[in-house]
């Protein structure tokens, strides 16, 4: 059995000035020596002061989107290599704001993985259908076809991550059975296992992202390959996002 460690992620999404660094010490000082990864995922304009902010803790700090080109003429884009010299460690890609929005694809969702792993970037690839696709039967056929399709080749343990994240679950304090996670998850890790092979799929961390609040994250934990959480909303507050993380630990036991 591959002991993959477990991971707290928070996504801040379009939140945050300078003055909400301060929810980086609360966490840090309430967290010192956890027993699963804690990762934070500001706006880009925050994410050098927070890697400066989170110094000497438990926390590392990711961006929530990259272009696929090192450098170049693409205003107001982002590079995986600027993510990594601002001091990210983890970039979050295909988020379903950012496929709903850019009109991102999972081609090109790939591309910008392939890019962050070259730039020694943990790549967190978000996955998940829509109310629609779930109402027609669509969800397993709508999820294998983002795994296959966006996750980069030689993809591994250390250099993947993925969140299946229902988008009629994000936002909206609905959030899918146990039992309908714990498919999506066990689907997940099949259709991983067949795009790059089954040692690799098994190091793989799955998480689960939509509406995790401290109230619900025991019960999501206890589900299996549910490996940690991908969390907006709750994230924004350290004490919300710490519920979340205290529930974490009891699930790593
Ligand atoms: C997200 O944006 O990835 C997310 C899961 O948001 P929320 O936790 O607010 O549903």
């Amino acid at each position: 059995m591959v002991d993959r460690r477990k991971l707290a992620a928070g996504n801040w999404k379009m939140n945050g000035l300078g003055a909400e660094l301060a929810e980086i010490d609360a966490l840090a000082a309430a967290h010192k020596d956890p027993s699963c990864d804690i990762l934070i995922c500001p706006p880009a304009t925050l994410i050098e002061r927070m890697v400066r902010r989170a110094d000497g803790s438990a926390i590392s700090v990711g961006g929530q989107d990259c272009h696929p080109a090192t450098s170049g003429a693409h205003t107001g884009d982002i590079s995986a290599a600027m993510l990594a010299d601002a001091g990210a460690d983890h970039v979050i890609l295909g988020h379903s704001e950012r496929r709903t929005d850019h009109g991102e694809t999972d081609a090109g969702v790939r591309v910008k993985a392939e890019a962050a792993i070259a730039a020694g970037l943990v790549a967190i690839v978000c996955v998940g259908e829509t109310l629609g696709e779930r109402e027609a039967g669509e969800t397993l056929a709508v999820v294998g076809r983002q795994v296959a399709g966006s996750v980069p080749d030689g993809a591994t343990g250390a250099s993947l991550v993925l969140a299946y994240e229902p988008v009629w679950a994000i936002g909206t304090g609905k959030v899918p059975t146990m039992d309908q996670i714990a498919e999506v998850h066990d689907f997940i890790r099949s259709a991983l296992a067949e795009r790059v092979g089954e040692a690799e799929a098994g190091a793989v961390r799955l998480l689960y992202g939509g509406s995790v609040k401290p109230g619900n994250a025991d019960e999501i934990f206890a589900v299996s390959n549910v490996d940690g959480a991908l969390v907006g909303g709750a994230s924004l507050k350290a004490a919300d996002l710490g519920g979340i993380i205290a529930a974490l630990e009891r699930a790593a036991g």
